[in-house]
């Protein structure tokens, strides 16, 4: 058989199943494409249908979100919870509230998390969750009544050995906190159904740090294994949320000048490197714009359009914020003003022209299910506390969490090398992650 005719007409089922879901489209082209050559080498996988069962999921859950606002006005959101692959452990990822989410987009993301959750070591399989709930600008008791209302409902379908949420993208520690009281009082159990929780009931030192730190860690070592280092380098960190903040905290650590951050609105430069004590209480405390930036610290500059932050001069890029910040045209100007490494902190940050740029301008390129596997991996790590009753300490987790990313990054640069695509961390990615979740599906029949 002609793998990539099979290829294609897998993904023409998967378009015309999934009608009107670019995200998810995108997502499942980049993967299958990187997989053909172990399709080559293993037409077991192709006779056994593991490709058509993998672009399924398992199962979707969609659900109504009614709550009340300040005004007494009933709202009603929706939310979606996918339970995408359990080949190698229970379902888990993060939750997003944020306003464009739909069913595609929570697609994209639990498809990506198979094979990013796999590349951990850990045991979790892939899953996702959200809402079209916009968090910005309502009030604690909003927040608190929706969370209550979405776990009302997605309690049926989760557990600490089925599946085991976390955060994403407006879903922080506030609302794992409210999401966490509600799922313990409907069910009366006190177990780590939900990871990203506060330290004082059950939550992991360094998580909140994780995939920030963990992108760092991933990039040192791309770095290094390429003659490079953080060391006396510009960075520019996209976003200005959980990932983004600890990102810029760990460049910095590592010797790093961070001279650039975003928010939807609009980004600043700061040439000093960015002050990370400014930025968090911006951010985490104040839950501000960060164009209050510039009224703390004079000497930097607020630009209105966060698109433009890829026209700062850096050597490296860290982009941090959402799916397909950087285009085509973006990552043009990145290379022409001499960058060498993009390193992705966002779920798929960049389009796949924009790959196909940075790529073929021979630019060093960290994928995320690799590059931001860290935050998931320190949830797995959640879990285990959780289920020992027990808690490592700050350096014991990060030390775990470096271990972890150092291993991953040599994962995918060896299975590159492997099949063929030396250097090419986006394949080896791809097919290090895959190779472990087709062999246990393999391994546990038709199901
Ligand atoms: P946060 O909600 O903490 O922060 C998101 C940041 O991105 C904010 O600065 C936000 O700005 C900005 N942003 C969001 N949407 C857009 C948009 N459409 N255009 C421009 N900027 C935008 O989320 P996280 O930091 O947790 O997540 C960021 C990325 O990292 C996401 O892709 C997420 O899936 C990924 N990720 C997160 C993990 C985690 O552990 N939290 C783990 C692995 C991946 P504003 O406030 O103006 O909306």
């Amino acid at each position: 058989m002609d793998i990539k005719q099979y290829i294609e007409s897998v993904m023409e089922t998967v378009k015309k199943r999934n009608p009107g879901e670019p995200e998810f489209h995108q997502a499942v082209t980049e993967v299958l494409e990187s997989l053909a050559p172990v399709l080559e080498a293993h037409p077991e996988y192709v006779e056994a249908g593991l490709i058509e069962r993998l672009v399924e999921p398992e199962r979707i859950i969609k659900f109504r979100v009614p709550w009340v606002d300040d005004n007494g006005k009933v709202q009603v959101n929706r939310g979606f919870r996918i339970q995408y692959n359990s080949a190698i452990g229970p379902y888990k990822g993060g939750i997003r509230f944020h306003p464009t989410v739909y069913e595609g987009i929570i697609k994209f993301l639990g498809f990506e998390q198979i094979f990013k959750n796999s590349l951990t070591g850990l045991p979790i399989g892939g899953g996702k969750g959200g809402s079209d709930f916009d968090p910005k600008g309502k009030s604690n008791g909003e927040v608190m009544r929706f969370c209550q209302s979405f776990m009302t409902e997605l309690q049926k379908y989760i557990g600490a050995d089925t599946d085991v949420p976390a955060g994403d993208i407006g879903v922080g520690a506030r609302e794992i906190g409210y999401l966490f009281g509600q799922y313990k009082r409907l069910r009366d159990e006190y177990t780590g159904v939900l990871t990203g929780k506060g330290l004082t009931y059950g939550g992991s030192l360094a998580r909140k740090e994780a995939t920030g730190f963990g992108l760092c860690y991933f990039t040192e070592e791309m770095l290094k294994a390429n003659g490079k280092s953080f060391k006396g380098q510009r960075v520019v960190v996209s976003g200005s949320g959980n990932v983004a903040i600890y990102a810029a905290t760990k460049a910095t650590e590592l010797g790093a000048t961070v001279v650039a951050m975003s928010d939807s609105n609009g980004y600043i430069y700061d040439a000093n490197g960015v002050n990370l004590e400014v930025m968090k209480n911006i951010k985490e405390v104040r839950r501000a714009r960060i164009s209050e930036y510039v009224k703390e610290v004079p000497s930097a500059e607020y630009h209105e359009g966060c698109r433009n932050i890829w026209t700062v001069k850096c050597d490296v890029a860290l982009p941090c914020a959402t799916q397909n910040e950087i285009d085509e045209e973006s990552a043009k100007t990145l290379i022409a003003n001499g960058c060498y490494a993009v390193s992705e902190g966002a779920n798929m940050p960049s389009t796949p022209e924009a790959i196909a740029a940075i790529q073929g301008a021979g630019l060093l390129f960290g994928p995320a299910k690799a590059a931001n596997a860290g935050g998931v991996a320190t949830s797995a790590l959640e879990m285990s506390q959780n289920s020992m009753r027990y808690s490592w300490t700050f350096e014991e987790v990060d030390a775990k969490l470096h271990g972890i990313m150092v291993n991953i990054f040599k994962n995918c640069a060896e299975s590159a090398e492997k099949y063929g695509m030396a250097g090419n961390y986006a394949a080896g990615a791809n097919i290090a992650g895959f190779i472990k979740v087709a062999e246990a599906m393999m391994a546990q029949g038709i199901v």
